[in-house]
């Protein structure tokens, strides 16, 4: 057993330890998690509680049938993945097992929003898969999502929409006041050209004058 009732500081905790650890030699990591225990101290019943798949989910710990694995020895894992992918062979329309269901469910309980009807944070459906591994195809995820949560989409999408829309009314006050500024401008040319006009003819009616004037001299 790797989740066990456990009495620290005085309050009710679960003690949840690492089962990879010894298999690389070290002494095993242990996360303490406040829980009640109620009579949820038998194991399945530990396994399935949201606090606690929460917290090692926080803290980058999964949660197996046989028992949890620690961050460390995930990374570990992922390692050896890493070389064993290029062998293994994707079979095509595999189907996900009970297990793997219930995996993707509780996944999704902890990282979809029902409320805001998308992801939390940037989660997609991609990366609940990838964080679950275990063989969990994201398709399998979306199926799942699709179901009984909610639509794509996360937080951090949202988020950038909204700064779009930020953007757009910004660019609109820009154009806004430039037309503004054109028309005052036009305006100006008008009224300049107005005053060529008004300086042209005045220049005409004295250069006659002045015309005028030499011609009667002449004589
Ligand atoms: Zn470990």
């Amino acid at each position: 057993m790797t989740i066990t009732a456990a009495y620290k500081d005085g309050r009710e905790q679960a003690k949840c330890v690492c089962d990879e650890c010894k298999d690389h030699g070290l002494k095993p990591n242990e996360v303490f998690v406040t829980c009640m225990h109620g009579d949820r101290k038998a194991k399945p019943e530990f396994q399935n509680n949201k606090t606690i798949i929460q917290k090692l989910h926080k803290l980058g710990w999964k949660i197996y049938p046989k028992g949890v694995v620690c961050d460390v020895c995930m990374a570990k894992r992922k390692e050896k993945k890493v070389s064993k992918t290029n062998v293994t062979k994707i079979e095509p329309n595999r189907q996900p097992s009970r297990e793997q269901k219930r995996d993707i469910m509780l996944m999704l309980q902890d990282v979809y929003s029902i409320d805001k009807q998308c992801y939390t944070k940037s989660e997609t459906d991609k990366t609940v898969a990838d964080a679950l591994e275990n063989g969990i195809m994201w398709g399998w995820v979306k199926t799942i999502r699709e179901d009984m949560f909610g639509p794509d989409g996360n937080e951090d999408d949202q988020l950038s929409v909204g700064e779009a829309h930020l953007w757009v009314d910004r660019t609109d006050t820009h154009i806004a006041d430039l037309e503004t500024k054109i028309k005052s401008f036009e305006k100006q040319v008008a009224d300049m050209n107005r005053t060529l006009a008004n300086i042209q003819a005045c220049r005409k009616e004295v250069k006659g004058f002045l015309d005028t004037i030499q011609k009667l001299a002449k004589q």
